[in-house]
């Protein structure tokens, strides 16, 4: 093998994902020599955040305002720690970060933000509800900001700027060049050592090969590390996976995220003297549908559920509240595994689908992504009775699907799907008498069924009015069929424990203190601190938290 390349940087950052690319150009505008390496091709240079749908939590904001919604930094505040359950000494960064991320999101953050160019969806989206104490999870008030452009739309600026710096000499790239080692010299950091990987032409997403090539090694006055998270790993996530807080790990995931996500650069770390914090706490969906036009191995998309479809668990019992679409995430899936199975149901109508149906991800939003209010209007409103292309492409083609104009022939069809996965089968007549009682609540205007009464409320806002959620009815009202049925699989999506940062983004070590020259942020330090979510995400918090620590991280190794 040839001899190893060398370079030489101010600031060294392993990972060119959202956090990479903020950290880098925060070090490259203060007159640093950036060196930006990652393992993947330039064609996936952005990382997952290019994948995402651009959601950002903000707060008091003038979205928010124009859309009736009255919040602020006390209320964000008081649903963040209620969602994090922060309980323990190691929180004390995680704690500090989410602290200062709540006074920025409802600070300077969309000032920063739209100084550079993005630009929100005017409707304010109401994720993770949380539905069961005011002081317990849950967002009190929509504060899920879609960026104009989604996941590319939130790149974009950084990318652009990131480009500016390379072709002014203060940045430069290193694609294809996988860390594997970070060096130490006289108790400080001294650089980095990885791999040279042989070029790919996969396209942006897809799992390239591993052959290596070359070697090299960086010298550098600081590293910081934005390799991502672990869910693309599964034997990772279920090493890691909370047993006795959330039951035992599916046997059977889909991945909400490329392969590069395959979290190595955290042992990498940690050899390099990182403590790791809070690594049992992940965040994964319960409503993942198989990808019948997969980009990365195991690919999976999740529903964006509006409030009225009705989920069943794996056993045909309907889920009690808070149990509901869009409530409680991880709540969810602990009920679900509490069956013995890691598989629920939606059963639904095509008067919901079209309304409440949202696929996460810019691929499966072309409106969205374009930034362009006509395709819009004509994906969501002028579509007579369908869903968006996305959302009919995956009723028509995608595995988990099954469309029916009788319960007993949509069951006949949910059992066929769930024989080809082991599943047991589920009974039509246990199905019929509880959709039937559900029905049945809908003429009393003293509902007692917690979902209707749901519905009822998020109708309240204008948002979910106009276009999340669908006019209550009857789901076995034939006028509003087809019925519909999903098979939901768990999805892995985020890691929220990780490297161990202080509030600029210093790594920390076992005993708490600060390696100099080694920073971490992004998903690999739990967006900012080792965890700034606690137990539980209030959505939007993570492209939000890439912004806010590798911006931390980039000023202070700059
Ligand atoms: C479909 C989808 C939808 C989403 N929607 C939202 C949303 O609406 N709102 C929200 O807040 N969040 C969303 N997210 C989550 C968010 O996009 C990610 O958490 C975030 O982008 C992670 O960014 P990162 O920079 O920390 O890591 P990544 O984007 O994972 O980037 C890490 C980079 O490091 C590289 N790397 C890893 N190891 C090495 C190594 N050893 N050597 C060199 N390079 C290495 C990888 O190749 C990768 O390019 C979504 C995610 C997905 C996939």
């Amino acid at each position: 093998m040839a001899e190893a390349l060398r370079y030489q940087a101010d600031v060294a950052v392993v990972g060119g994902g959202l956090a990479g690319l903020v950290a880098a150009c925060e070090a490259a505008a203060r007159g640093k020599r950036v060196l930006l390496l990652d393992q993947e091709g330039e064609q996936n240079l952005g990382g997952q955040a290019f994948w995402s749908l651009g959601g950002l939590f903000m707060v008091d904001t003038p979205e928010q305002r124009r859309m009736r919604i009255r919040d602020s930094e006390a209320l964000a505040l008081s649903d963040w720690l209620g969602s994090a359950g922060f309980d323990g000494p190691q929180d004390h960064w995680p704690r500090r970060v989410a602290e200062a991320y709540v006074a920025f999101a409802a600070g300077g953050m969309r000032d920063w933000l739209a100084g550079i160019g993005m630009r929100w969806f005017p409707v304010v989206g109401w994720a993770e509800r949380g539905g069961a104490q005011a002081q317990g999870h849950g967002n009190s008030v929509p504060r899920f900001h879609v960026t104009w452009g989604t996941g590319p739309g939130v790149l974009a600026p950084f990318e652009r700027m990131a480009r500016d710096h390379a072709a002014a000499g203060r940045l430069r790239f290193a694609f294809r060049h996988r860390v594997t080692a970070i060096t130490r010299a006289g108790g400080r950091i001294a650089g980095l050592a990885g791999e040279v990987l042989e070029p790919t032409s996969v396209a942006r997403g897809q799992k390239s090969s591993r052959v290596v090539v070359g070697a090299f090694e960086v010298e550098a006055g600081a590293v910081i590390v934005t390799s991502g998270g672990i869910g693309g790993n599964f034997d990772r996530v279920r090493a890691a996976w909370p047993v006795e807080r959330l039951g035992p790990p599916p046997a059977r995931m889909v991945a909400g995220v490329p392969a590069h996500v395959d979290g190595d650069m955290i042992d990498v770390a940690a050899t390099a003297g990182a403590g790791l914090i809070n690594t049992g706490r992940m965040w994964h969906y319960c409503e993942g549908i198989r990808n019948w036009d997969p980009i990365w191995p195991e690919h999976g998309i999740r529903i964006l559920p509006g409030p009225s479809s009705l989920w069943f668990d794996a056993l045909g019992q309907r889920m009690e509240p808070p149990f509901l679409p869009g409530f409680d995430t991880l709540g969810t899936l602990r009920r679900i595994l509490s069956t013995g199975h890691a598989h629920s149901w939606f059963i639904l109508t095509q008067g919901i689908i079209k309304k409440e149906f949202a696929l996460s991800g810019s691929e499966q939003n072309p409106d969205l992504s374009s930034g362009r209010w006509a395709e819009v209007l004509k994906a969501r409103l002028g579509s007579g009775g369908k869903a968006p292309a996305p959302v009919e492409a995956f009723k028509d083609k995608g595995a988990d699907f099954t469309v029916a104009a009788t319960l007993e022939e949509l069951v006949a069809g949910m059992n066929r799907i769930g024989a080809t996965m082991g599943d047991p089968p589920l009974d039509a007549g246990q199905l019929r008498v509880q959709i039937e009682a559900r029905d049945a609540q809908l003429a009393n205007p003293f509902a007692k069924d917690a979902q209707i009464n749901a519905i009822r409320e998020a109708r309240h806002y204008l948002g979910d009015k106009l276009i999340r959620t669908a006019k209550p009815h009857a789901i076995l009202d034939p006028a509003q069929g087809p019925l519909i049925g999903v098979r939901l699989s768990v999805l892995t999506r985020k890691t929220l424990g990780g490297i161990h940062t202080d509030l600029e983004g210093a790594v920390l070590d076992g005993a708490g203190e600060r390696i100099e020259g080694l920073f971490a942020a992004g998903e690999c330090a739990g967006f900012g601190g080792g965890g700034y979510h606690g137990y539980n995400a209030l959505e939007g918090t993570f492209l939000g938290g890439c912004l806010f620590s590798g911006r931390a991280a980039g000023r202070a190794a700059g």
